[in-house]
């Protein structure tokens, strides 16, 4: 999607570092960190958010993604949060899972 943040990122336009990815998922850190490790999973394929999500292996795919990049840290403790629509404070409209550990502010 052209005016999508998250396919611009995914698409390299920006040389974001990937701490993970594979074939479907990309994991990079969040801009504006609410935890010492604060985390986006992201698919590549554009998804706007969980009302338009009609993959059904989409999600176990960025579930297993999160169990490998956090195994791959070293982190056993975390949170998973999922923004879904503007008043429960999606801004990115290119779904996601935030993972936060490590003096979580929320
Ligand atoms: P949402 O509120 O939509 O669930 O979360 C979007 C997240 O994306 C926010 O935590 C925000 O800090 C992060 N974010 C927004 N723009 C960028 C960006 O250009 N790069 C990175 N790495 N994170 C971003
Ligand atoms: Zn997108």
């Amino acid at each position: 999607m052209d005016d999508c943040i998250f396919c611009k990122i995914i698409s390299g336009e920006f040389n974001t570092d990937f701490v993970y990815e594979n074939e479907d998922v990309v994991v990079f850190k969040d801009i504006n960190p609410k935890a010492d490790t604060h985390l986006l999973v992201v698919p590549r394929k554009h998804v706007a958010s969980l009302n338009e999500l009609d993959d059904e292996l989409l999600m176990g795919k960025l579930l297993m993604t999160v169990k490998e990049v956090t195994k791959k840290l070293g982190i056993s403790s975390y949170k998973t949060i999922i923004n879904t629509g503007k008043e429960a404070g999606q801004v990115v409209f290119h779904l996601h899972i935030h993972i936060l550990a490590g003096n979580i502010k929320l």
